[in-house]
Formats: structure tokens, C-alpha cells, sequence
């Protein structure tokens, strides 16, 4: 099956322009005039450009207010290179809202928040979705590391398109496709390689370190996975290319994220597990959850889509 736009997405340019738009008032230029992104003090609607963000700041708490309908945020700066134990500067925000997107940290920061009957495990996953363990239907209990490989070589001279796999039976993997990094370079992958159970990683403080490349098996693996599709390349060619961790929120097949405001948490956006597609959906969810923060929260009655109009 040919489909004419599939493509990649330069994610570290999509987040540069993001962050632009939130803190520089003449990025988009006229057209951006007027168009409120959230409320200000006193009640005042925020123009674009006068946000501000924060690098190498952690969230490390979420508390209710004590007196009030807000959250208290406790933010942590200076932390990295500290030792076991040690801690940076912190200091506390009061918010009206707040939205929980820290991916893979994304379920711990709730804890004490969200009763037990409406807290999300997570089960951290390198690779893709879901891996199918020897006994049919179950889900492997371990965390799966995923692995991409960068090809130079023959077998793919008239490639031009992302290329996928016929999807598993289950829906519960893409397959180990076809891609190009962003100068054009064919990359296969993610493959799903098990790394251990949940609790090594909390137990061994390198153990991500540990499984940043692939092992020669691996790569194996994934050759002999392309040569199905691909039968002209030559696997001895293969190198390690990159790995990612996936914040899965199942160990049982297929899984959707979710974007949750609880009843009793006014205020408090969680954007949970996503696995996939994060990256692709971003926009429609920003765009979905700034509707809960105007409906929900602010009990705005006008629809938001006009302020997307002319941004496209
Ligand atoms: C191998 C692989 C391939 C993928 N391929 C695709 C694809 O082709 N298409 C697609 O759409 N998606 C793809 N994805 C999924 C996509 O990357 C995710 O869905 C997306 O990144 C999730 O976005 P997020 O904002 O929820 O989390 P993240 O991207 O993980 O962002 C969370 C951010 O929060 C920060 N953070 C964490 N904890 C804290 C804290 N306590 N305080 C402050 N900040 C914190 C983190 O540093 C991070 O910057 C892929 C993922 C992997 C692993």
C-alpha cells in the first residue's frame, strides 16, 4: 500500500518553534495579535510571547493548596550532577492549573494525589508497544529496550519512503520499519528487546547506561527482521544508531494514552502514557487540552478553534 505523506517530524525544531511562540511575542509576527494562550493575574488573558520556560527545573511535588482551589508545585533547580541524597534549590509556584506531561515521570509525580483505585502503573518500554511472550495473549512483565540501527549500503538505492512491515495480528507493534534520520539517512527500528523487570532499574543507578547500544544479537535480529521486506541489503553493515524508553502504562496488549481531569482534582490536567503517537498527536492534544482548561476550569462557554485560525 502506497501512502504519498507519510514523513518524519523534526522534534527537537517542532519544540525550538513551540517555545518560541510562548516566549517571544514577535516569532509569528502580526498574525499572533491578541490571541490568548491562558489567564494572566487579575484575570487578564496572557498574549502569546509572555510565557516563560524553565530548563534543568524539576517538578518534584504536587500538593493541593491548603486554603484555595490552586496546587502547590514544588520546583527543583541544580540538581543534576548531585550525589545520591543531595538535593538543588527548591522553591515552591502556586498554580490554578496545572498539567502533568512528564512522560516517564509522569504517574510517580501523582502518587498521594490520585486515590489507589484511579492510579496508573507505569511499565517503562524501550521499543514498541507491546511484546508477546511465549504463552499466547500474555504480555511480557519486563522492560523493553528499543533499539534503531543506521544503514549505508546496497539493497536500498531506490528508497525514497518510509517503509512498514505488515502490522502484527494484535495491532501491538509496527514492526521494525523503515525511516531516515533527519539529513536522509535510512535508520531501521525500534526493534523490543526485554532489559530486566520494574525494579532493576530503580535498584542500579547505570542501568540505562547499560543498555544504550544494542548487542551484536540485536542487531542480528534486526537485519534478519528487514530482510523480510528488504531482501537486497547487506546486514554486516548495520550500526548502532539510537534507543528509546516508552512510558507504557500496560503490561497487557494494546493500550491508548489518556488525558485525565478528575473530578475531585480541579485544576490538575494528567497526560498519561504515551507510548505513541506523542509526537504526531501533539498539537490536537495541546489544542484538546487547552479546551478541558477553558471549559473545565475557567467555565468559558466560547469554543477555542478561532484562536487556532491563521497559525496553521
Ligand atoms: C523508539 C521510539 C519511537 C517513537 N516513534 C514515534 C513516532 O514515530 N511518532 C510519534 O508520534 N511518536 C513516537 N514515539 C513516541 C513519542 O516519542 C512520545 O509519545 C512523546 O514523546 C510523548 O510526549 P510526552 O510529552 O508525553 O513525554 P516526553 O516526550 O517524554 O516529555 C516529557 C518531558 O518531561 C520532562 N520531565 C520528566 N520529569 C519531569 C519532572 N519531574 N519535572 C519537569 N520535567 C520533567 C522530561 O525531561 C521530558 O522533557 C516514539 C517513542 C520511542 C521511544
Amino acid at each position: 500500500m502506497l501512502v504519498t505523506s507519510t514523513g518524519i517530524v523534526d522534534s527537537q525544531g517542532l519544540v525550538d518553534s513551540l517555545s518560541r511562540e510562548i516566549e517571544e511575542e514577535e516569532y509569528i509576527g502580526d498574525k499572533g495579535v491578541g490571541v490568548g494562550i491562558g489567564q494572566g493575574t487579575h484575570g487578564r488573558v496572557k498574549e502569546r510571547g509572555e510565557g516563560v520556560i524553565v530548563p534543568g527545573t524539576r517538578v518534584v511535588r504536587i500538593d493541593r493548596e491548603e486554603k484555595g482551589k490552586g496546587w502547590v508545585v514544588q520546583l527543583e533547580t541544580g540538581w543534576e550532577g548531585k550525589e545520591e541524597g543531595e538535593k538543588g534549590e527548591v522553591e515552591a509556584v502556586r498554580a490554578d492549573v496545572v498539567v502533568n506531561t512528564a512522560g516517564l515521570a509522569a504517574a510517580s509525580l501523582l502518587e498521594g494525589i490520585v486515590p489507589e483505585s484511579e492510579q496508573v502503573k507505569m511499565y517503562p518500554l524501550k521499543g514498541e508497544q507491546n511484546v508477546v511472550t511465549a504463552k499466547k495473549g500474555e504480555m511480557e512483565q519486563s522492560l523493553i529496550i528499543g533499539n534503531y540501527v543506521s544503514y549505508k549500503g546496497p539493497g536500498v538505492y531506490f528508497v525514497s519512503r518510509l517503509i512498514y512491515p505488515c502490522p502484527s495480528r494484535d495491532l501491538g507493534s509496527l514492526g521494525t520499519h523503515l525511516t531516515f534520520d533527519l539529513s536522509g539517512n535510512i535508520r531501521f527500528g525500534p526493534d523490543a528487546e526485554p532489559i530486566g523487570s520494574p525494579a532493576a532499574y530503580s535498584q542500579n543507578p547505570d542501568f540505562w547506561q547499560d543498555h544504550l547500544a544494542p548487542s551484536a544479537a540485536r542487531i542480528q535480529s534486526i537485519g534478519d527482521a528487514v530482510l523480510t521486506y528488504l531482501p537486497g541489503i547487506d546486514p554486516s553493515l548495520l550500526e548502532p544508531d539510537y534507543s528509546g524508553i516508552r512510558p507504557n502504562i500496560s503490561d497487557k496488549g494494546f493500550f491508548d494514552f489518556m488525558v485525565r481531569h478528575g473530578r475531585d482534582r480541579q485544576g490538575l490536567i494528567e497526560c498519561l502514557g504515551f507510548a505513541s503517537p506523542g509526537l504526531t498527536s501533539s498539537l490536537a492534544v495541546g489544542e484538546m487540552v487547552a479546551k478541558m482548561v477553558r471549559k473545565d476550569i475557567w467555565k468559558e462557554k466560547a469554543s477555542v478553534e478561532h484562536l487556532a485560525e491563521g497559525w496553521e
